[in-house]
């Protein structure tokens, strides 16, 4: 809390000293607070990859100059390590862009089973490394939702792509969609009929204690097992954020040893009203 003492503006100041404002400045301390730990984990993420980098670079520009085996051996780690902090500064940029259209309503419009046939066509070749497989189950007359295509494909890229991650080798994953009457707590907003898609995997599953938390900027169930997958930490944030600016919300369940399923949930009315931010204590 700051308090300030000064004069009072001209025209108040009959019979009175002074002014003393009360302003409540936790909100503004705790933004700057959360900015501040994105900056430090955003950069700790890409030290690491990058002094793993610039440590094969010294090594075979000095004592494995002419070394063609260690040059075959680490020239495979080194492109990981690149295309690991491609992957994070795309993953980054997607997010400030996101939030820097948070409060404007999306203007397009979207036929979701469409957009999840294409995102499941492109995710075939990963999808089959597994032995996986997607079903699609989604009602072929669904309305279109008011949207930005872009956006909303990135939410559902994301979804099948954790699917297909954190899945179980040789599984299923399988996407329904459909029209709920009623718009689950929490919907920002709408509370009448929405368009609802599941996407349900099956693989260890999620503990209880971490579902709220999955859509906070870099945190991970398990640290060692999303780096392995090629995972930035961010899929989950840019689904938040796409979807509070679609007015929607995103519910995640899982049953541990069973799997996991992510219900997306967008209004079917034009969301008229601007967009509702996500609030400071969900960043
Ligand atoms: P990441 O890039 O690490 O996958 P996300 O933001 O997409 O980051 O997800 C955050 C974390 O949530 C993941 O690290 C993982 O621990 C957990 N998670 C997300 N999707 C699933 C899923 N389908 N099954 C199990 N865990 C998941």
């Amino acid at each position: 809390c700051e308090v300030r003492v000064g004069p009072l503006p001209q025209r108040d100041r009959e019979g009175a000293e002074a002014m003393i404002a009360v302003h409540d400045v936790t909100k503004l301390v705790r933004l700057e607070r959360m900015r501040a730990d994105f900056v430090a984990n955003a950069s700790h993420e890409l030290r690491t990859p990058l002094s793993s980098l610039v440590g094969f670079i010294e090594t075979l520009m000095g004592p494995a100059r002419e070394d063609a085996e260690a040059r075959e051996r680490f020239l495979p780690i080194m492109m990981e390590q690149g295309r690991r902090m491609q992957r994070l500064v795309e993953d980054l940029l997607s997010l400030s862009r996101i939030e820097i259209n948070e409060h404007s309503p999306p203007t397009g419009s979207v036929l979701v089973p469409d957009l999840i046939r294409d995102i499941a066509t492109g995710l075939e070749l990963k999808s089959r490394d597994k032995g996986m497989s997607v079903v699609l189950d989604l009602d072929p007359d669904l309305p279109a939702v008011a949207g930005e295509p872009d956006q909303l494909s990135q939410v559902f890229q994301n979804l099948l792509d954790n699917a297909i991650k954190y899945g179980r080798a040789k599984t299923a994953i399988t996407v329904s969609g459909g029209v709920v009457a009623r718009a689950p707590v929490g919907m920002p907003g709408s509370r009448g009929p929405c368009l609802h898609v599941a996407v349900r995997d099956e693989s260890e599953g999620i503990p209880r204690e971490h579902l709220p938390r999955l859509t906070e900027r870099f945190y991970r169930v398990d640290r060692a097992r999303s780096r392995q997958m090629g995972g930035t930490g961010l899929g989950l944030a840019i689904v938040k954020h796409v979807l509070a600016r679609h007015r929607g919300l995103l519910v995640p369940e899982s049953v541990v040893g069973e799997g996991s399923t992510f219900n997306v949930y967008l209004p079917l009315s034009a969301p008229a009203e601007a967009p509702v931010p996500v609030p400071l204590e969900a960043l």
